[in-house]
């Protein structure tokens, strides 16, 4: 320590030199300080998920939640690369599961109607609380059915990113018309998994 303040308590100064002298990366924070000129000197050069990456990453493992005998389908809803709601494809307690009761099939359309949808729980879920979704984005496993694109569109939503393709590609047709943008990404929990824990990568980090 350089100086204290009358000899007996140490100042910020002080303090600060202590930091940094146990903590050499701080210097890096220091007003004026130099930053690293070559990748050698950067601590910790972590290779990592982007935030669609990790989020649709996320995404498949919500829908692991599901119940629904036709098909698991999880979404996750953020907004400023924070997680503000999630949902999965399954009934309401009181209607009773599909993995136990078997699927209600929709005689004209195909689907199970006895689960209410991923992006419906996630949406209803946010309303129920009091989180405004205005220009959130949504991260679905499967891309949306017509009625949930129309949800979606309704709730002020502005960016919906799918992995896997549904059998009725119209909606995704009727979300981009009406303003919304649609991206797809092949890229979730299997490819987080081989990249960063899988026997491809050295090691799991
Ligand atoms: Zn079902
Ligand atoms: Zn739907």
């Amino acid at each position: 320590m350089s100086e204290t303040n009358n000899g007996s308590q140490p100042t910020s100064n002080d303090i600060f030199q202590t930091l940094i002298d146990h903590h050499s990366r701080l210097k890096y924070f220091l007003p004026g300080s130099e930053a690293p000129t070559d990748a050698a000197h950067v601590p910790h050069p972590y290779n990592r998920p982007s935030y669609d990456q990790m989020y649709m990453a996320i995404a498949e493992i919500v829908a692991l939640r599901s119940t629904c005998l036709r098909g698991r389908v999880g979404a996750v809803i953020t907004k400023d690369t924070r997680i503000i709601s999630i949902g999965y494809n399954g009934a309401p307690s009181k209607i009773g599961q599909c993995d136990q009761y078997g699927c209600i099939i929709d005689s004209e359309k195909g689907g199970c109607i006895r689960t209410i949808h991923a992006e419906q729980n996630a949406i209803a879920y946010a309303s129920r609380i009091g989180i405004p979704i205005e220009n959130a984005t949504i991260y679905v496993t499967v891309s949306p059915c017509i009625d949930c694109a129309k949800l979606i569109i309704a709730s002020g939503i502005k960016r919906l990113v799918y992995l896997q393709e549904y059998r009725n590609s119209y909606a995704l047709e009727y979300l981009e018309l009406s303003g919304l943008e649609v991206e797809q990404l092949n890229y979730g929990l299997s490819a987080i998994y081989n990249e960063y824990c899988g026997q491809e990568a050295s090691e799991c980090q």
